[in-house]
């Protein structure tokens, strides 16, 4: 569809719903948006934007498409329970900052939510209007919409205000979306907030992690720069566990609240022979080394560039995976395989994802997986060997176990493997916070006001609820601020009194 007939077909619907005459027969017969994207071949060689976002009449048509359901499903599959029936309703009205008000009544990051949240199995996965097509894929676009509100926004640095100073002080423990989330609304409460974080940048994730191809690091910026607007203090290179311990933080340098949000950053191996080879690298190292260190620059610019790779083996099926690879395209790998022990079917990366990737030239080896790793003489990765699987019984996730096929390994030749299969607790506040109770897979156990065992200190995101997402790290980031600053409101009356 050219922008002219999406134009007069708005018209035409516009026209009907002032008459009363606009039907959900109508709205069904919208066509889906697509997102306009940047050419696949073009985008290889640049790490911009890969979705460049709708056009308004675009915006608009798609928000014609929903039905304005009086139960508004989709609101009960969103974590923090935007009022989408009701932003969306804006946005074909035309009233864009109305829009954009109602998401930020619930989100505080919506430019970062509208790109990265995985809307197919969340707010999207229960649209009556994709459950009538039986397809996620012609669900209401209800992220491509929140982005487009967010992306119109002018008022991006307007800053929040701020109540009067408490004279109580607040420790944030690592900068990711929860950090972030919870040292604004507890700075907004007259708190002295500050900001801990281990790497030289903060914005965690959204900025070590994921790919500027898909998250402009200028967004999460932009965030960064209101918090420290408002009078957070925002300190890196200071790891929490060596630079100072919680201990110390609350008995010795006066903070008389903590919030951890270390996330889980700690990868994952396979356990198998030639993982520490020359040229195999976890995902966190290869995604930190090319986004946080830019070594897209090719040394220009980059503190720590990357070896330059011909043929890149990336294991695992996830977005870290699907980030892996297509960020070692951008970096100028010739081939770059995917290799998964399941299909595609149990793939826990975006749908979108792996739609992209295979359009960037991404090969997919499905239902295999790595037995080793192979080098030359000087410890150099020279090859990949593989086994071959089939799928057997459901496991405990649900999805149908990988069981290797017996004699059937081949070697694939790759000067580089990154290893993508997931993420856990980083040890470090364990052995050194005594006091603090973790669950057996290193995480810290929190009561529903995201309270942990010590007294003042409350924990959210990943390392809580294991590796998640944005928006339930935000959503915990947001209720732990509100347990903070009803415990330091009731500490600050009980020391007065
Ligand atoms: C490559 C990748 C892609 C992803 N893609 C998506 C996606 O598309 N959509 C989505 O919703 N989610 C995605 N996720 C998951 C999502 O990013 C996380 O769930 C989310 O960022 C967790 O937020 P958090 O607040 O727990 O902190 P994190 O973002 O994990 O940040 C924690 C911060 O704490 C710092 N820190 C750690 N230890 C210490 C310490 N001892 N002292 C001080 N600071 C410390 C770290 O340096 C880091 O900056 C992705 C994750 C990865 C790795
Ligand atoms: S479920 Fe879909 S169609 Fe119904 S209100 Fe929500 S977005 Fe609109």
């Amino acid at each position: 569809m050219t922008e002219k007939q999406r134009q007069e077909l708005l018209e035409q619907l516009l026209e009907k719903q002032k008459t009363g005459k606009l039907t959900p027969a109508d709205r069904y017969a919208i066509p889906p948006q697509e997102m306009p994207n940047q050419d696949s071949v073009e985008r290889r060689s640049n790490v911009h934007e890969v979705a460049t976002g709708y056009t308004e009449t675009q915006a608009r048509l798609e928000a014609m498409r929903c039905l304005q359901c009086k139960n508004a499903p989709c609101i009960k599959g969103c974590p923090v329970r935007i009022r989408i029936r009701d932003f969306i309703a804006a946005i074909a009205e035309g009233d864009f900052k109305k829009s954009l008000s109602i998401i930020k009544e619930n989100s505080l990051l919506p430019a970062v939510c509208g790109r990265v949240c995985p809307q197919e199995v969340q707010c999207q996965q229960t649209c009556t209007v994709g459950l009538k097509f039986k397809d996620t894929d012609k669900a209401v676009s209800i992220g491509r919409l929140e982005r487009f509100v967010a992306d119109l926004d002018k008022n991006q640095d307007a800053v929040p205000a701020v109540a009067a100073d408490t004279g109580m002080k607040v420790a944030i423990i690592g900068s990711g979306p929860g950090g972030i989330v919870a040292a604004a609304d507890t700075r907004k409460a007259g708190h002295d907030v500050t900001v801990f974080e281990a790497f030289h940048k903060p914005g965690g994730v959204m900025v070590y992690g994921i790919p500027e191809f898909r998250l402009p690091k200028a967004i999460v910026q932009n965030e960064i720069d209101v918090l420290t607007k408002m009078g957070v203090k925002i300190v890196c290179n200071f790891i929490v566990g060596r630079t100072r311990t919680i201990e110390q933080l609350i008995k010795e340098d006066g903070f008389d609240a903590v919030y951890i949000g270390v996330g889980a950053g700690l990868p994952r191996f396979m356990g198998i022979d030639g993982e520490s080879l020359i040229g195999v690298y976890s995902a966190n190292e290869y995604l930190t080394r090319a986004n946080l260190m830019k070594a897209y620059k090719f040394g220009k610019g980059a503190d720590t560039p990357i070896a330059m790779a011909k043929k890149v083996a990336v294991v695992g099926g996830g977005n870290v995976a699907m980030d892996s690879a297509r960020t070692a395209v951008r970096l100028g790998a010739e081939k770059v395989y995917l290799i998964y022990r399941r299909s595609e079917n149990e793939m826990p990366a975006r749908m979108e994802e792996v739609h992209h990737a295979r359009q960037e030239g991404i090969e997919f080896h499905l239902l295999q997986s790595p037995k080793r790793i192979i080098a030359d003489k000087d410890s150099r990765v020279i090859a990949v060997e593989c086994l071959k699987y089939e799928l057997g019984e459901p496991d405990s996730s649900g999805r149908r176990r990988p069981v290797p096929i017996e004699g059937s390994e081949f070697q694939i030749e790759v000067d580089t493997v990154i290893i993508a299969i997931g993420n856990i607790a980083n040890p470090l506040i364990r052995q050194t916070t005594p006091g603090l109770e973790f669950n057996k897979w290193g995480n810290i156990i929190v009561d529903e006001n995201c309270k942990t065992s010590l007294e003042g200190v409350y924990a959210g995101g990943d390392i809580v609820l294991g590796a998640a997402t944005v928006i339930l790290a935000m959503g915990q980031g947001r209720i732990a601020a509100a347990a903070m600053n009803k415990y330091l409101a009731e500490k600050k009356t009980k020391a007065q009194s």
